[in-house]
Formats: C-alpha cells, sequence, structure tokens
C-alpha cells in the first residue's frame, strides 16, 4: 500500500478515486470536471487507480484484511449463498418511538435486514446509530450507514467503537455527499477520510484490535463492512477498480445504487468478475413515487431508468411499484451472482411492506 498524497482540486479531498457523486466527468461540487474522473482518461495506469492510498495519519499501512468467518446472521446468509432481502428504512425527523417500533417489526416480518441511512445529501435524519439500537433490541438485524461526510476520523472511531458497544455487526461504510446539495449551506463540510480509508479503518479496529494511531483497543468485536458501488458510474471501469480497492481494504460485501435492468446488471457483474473481484453483491432496487420524479433522478444522478419502468410509472403512478420491482427483482435473483435484494422506497415504508411480502415468496 502507497502513501502518495492525492490530486489536487478535489474538494471533498479525496484519496482513492472519485467520491461516486459526480456524473461522468462533472464534479458533484463545482459542476466543473471531477479531477479523478479526468486524471483516469489521462492516464488510468497511475498507481492511485491500483493502489489503496492511506494519509499519513495511518501508523498501521501494511495490513491486508482476509476473509472472515461470519458472526451477524445477515452476514453468514450472504456466505453461504443464501439470498437475503434488505431494506433501507428512513425516519426523517419522525421522532415517534411508537411508530418506529411499529413499522420495524412489521418490516421484520419480511426483511433479513433494515439499513439505516446517515442524513443524505445533508437532509437531516434520526442518527443510525439510534435507530440501529432501537432496531437491535426489537431482534431486527441493523445494518448501519456511516458516512465520512460531516465526520473526522475521531468522530468515525467513535462511531465504530459504539458498534462494538452495543453489539452491532454490520455496517455501510460510504464517502457521502457533499452537504450542501439540499441540505444547510451554513454547514461546514467535512471530509477527513474517504470510502476506502474508513473500511481499512474498520477493519484494524475490528480485526487487530488496533485503530489508526496503532492504539490499542480493548474487547474489539468484529463489524462486518460493506460499501456502495454504482453500476450506471461512467467511466465503469473506473468505478470497478475503485471497487476492487474496497475489497482489498476488506470490504465483505457490496450494495449498488439503485438498479432499473437486468442488463445493467449482468454488464456489471462481467466487468467484476474480468477483474476477478469476489464479494456477496446485493442490489438495490427503488420505488419511486412517480414519473416526474424518475426523469429528475435521470438528470440528477445520470442513471437510466428503464423505458418500460418510465411509461408504467407514467400510466399508472406509485403503483407501478408493486409491478414491476418484484419481477426485476425475480429476474435478478435468478442470477448465481446476485446474492439479494435491497429495497429503497424514500420513506414510504407500507410500501417497503408490501414489497417485501412479494420478494419474499420469490425467494
Ligand atoms: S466529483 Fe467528487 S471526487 Fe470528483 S472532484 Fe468532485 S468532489 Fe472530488
Amino acid at each position: 500500500m502507497s502513501k502518495e498524497i492525492p490530486l489536487k482540486g478535489c474538494p471533498k479531498l479525496m484519496y482513492n478515486g472519485p467520491c461516486g457523486g459526480g456524473s461522468g466527468n462533472i464534479c458533484e461540487v463545482t459542476r466543473g470536471k471531477c479531477v479523478w474522473v479526468e486524471e483516469y482518461l489521462r492516464n488510468p495506469e497511475n498507481p492511485l487507480f491500483h493502489n489503496i492510498v492511506l494519509d499519513k495519519g495511518f501508523k498501521i499501512t501494511d495490513y491486508i484484511p482476509k476473509e472472515r468467518e461470519p458472526t451477524s446472521s445477515f452476514m453468514m446468509k450472504l456466505k453461504n449463498g443464501v439470498k437475503t432481502l434488505s431494506y433501507e428504512y428512513v425516519a426523517e425527523r419522525n421522532v415517534s418511538s411508537e411508530k418506529i417500533r411499529d413499522e420495524l417489526l412489521r418490516l421484520k416480518q419480511v426483511y433479513d435486514a433494515v439499513n439505516f441511512i446517515d442524513s443524505p445529501l445533508g437532509a437531516v435524519h434520526i442518527d443510525p446509530m439510534a435507530l440501529a439500537i432501537l432496531s437491535k433490541n426489537l431482534g431486527v438485524e441493523p445494518v448501519v450507514q456511516v458516512s465520512c461526510k460531516d465526520k473526522s476520523r475521531v468522530q468515525l472511531e467513535a462511531i465504530v467503537l459504539s458498534l462494538m458497544l452495543h453489539d452491532i455487526q454490520n455496517m455501510l461504510a460510504i464517502t457521502g455527499d457533499w452537504p450542501h446539495l439540499i441540505g444547510d449551506k451554513s454547514n461546514r463540510p467535512v471530509f477527513d477520510l474517504d470510502a476506502i480509508r474508513l473500511v481499512y479503518l474498520v477493519r484494524l479496529m475490528s480485526d487487530l484490535g488496533l485503530d489508526y494511531r496503532k492504539r490499542r483497543i480493548l474487547n474489539a468485536r468484529i463489524i462486518h463492512v460493506g460499501v456502495a458501488s454504482n453500476p450506471y458510474f461512467n467511466p465503469l471501469e473506473l468505478e470497478v477498480l475503485r471497487l476492487q480497492k474496497k475489497v482489498y481494504a476488506g470490504a465483505e460485501f457490496v450494495e449498488t445504487q439503485p438498479v432499473f435492468d437486468k442488463e445493467v446488471v449482468l454488464d456489471y457483474v462481467k466487468r467484476l468478475e474480468e477483474r476477478n473481484i469476489h464479494v456477496p453483491l446485493i442490489f438495490s432496487l427503488i420505488a419511486l413515487p412517480s414519473y416526474k420524479y424518475a426523469k429528475a433522478l435521470e438528470e440528477f444522478a445520470r442513471v437510466k431508468v428503464s423505458i418500460e419502468y418510465l411509461d408504467m410509472l407514467k400510466s399508472k403512478g406509485n403503483e407501478a411499484n408493486l409491478e414491476f420491482i418484484p419481477r426485476l427483482a425475480e429476474e435478478l435473483l435468478s442470477l448465481d451472482s446476485v446474492s439479494g435484494i435491497h429495497i429503497l422506497t424514500l420513506g414510504d415504508n407500507n410500501m417497503g411492506l408490501e414489497l417485501g411480502k412479494r420478494i419474499r415468496s420469490l425467494l
């Protein structure tokens, strides 16, 4: 693992490739060119794209994380080839613990695990750790999203210690969005680590019982760490290289950004196989509320929503999801390379429950 300086001109100070928030070569923050994509197009062999780059704060740089025995029931299923069904729970600013408990208990009947989000796009949500503790107490397997956004490595390390303390064994390490995208612009952005260095930090703490400065952690526990990946990223090979680095850093499962058709999944899987990347792949499917929302998403996230889904949303509105998503889930679950399906509904938890029931019957 090398210790090279990052490229200049990246507002998030990424060390290991593009943050994933940009669209093609357009920077999510400046709307100018993404310096990482530009560098890749100029010199794809630059070692920055192939080696994990740690900053000088890391006192351990030669650890190579290995495959581990799973300890959480979610990870056991993934490792044992049992296809999983998980859900992204959005509580936003709903602080009714009764309502949240009720929804989680209903979701538990159909989902193997529930993810708790970390204030995406700078929009304030209840802290995912608080929801994960509540969830664990209800017997619902939590996956805590931990975003590098808005946190120094001290804060990130504190979160990992808290996961260990509460015996919460699954987390998703993400870089996170620039917090001004829809959030308050007076908020000062902090990007101390990127997802790759966060994965490596978690594996140091979890496997070796040491933190980034080599300080001992007493009674360290296993935290299974997953990462995000975008099958629509352009250039896709750059996204594949970034995923390869995440796996080298110790990532144990992947949750993709939402996908809308099987062909995109097949192409993405083929590219991973060509790079010899073998890690459980969970594909996200999102229930969009309307045709208008789908078109806005295409524009904002540069994804290609399938024409069939767009037509269905246009003619049937939100109801289209109950037809389209289980059908796509069935197609994807028939592929050996698909380890699970992850459902997003942007907070429509009744829709989430109904989709969960329909997809569960296919497993
Ligand atoms: S899109 Fe992300 S990685 Fe690229 S320059 Fe902007 S902040 Fe940096």
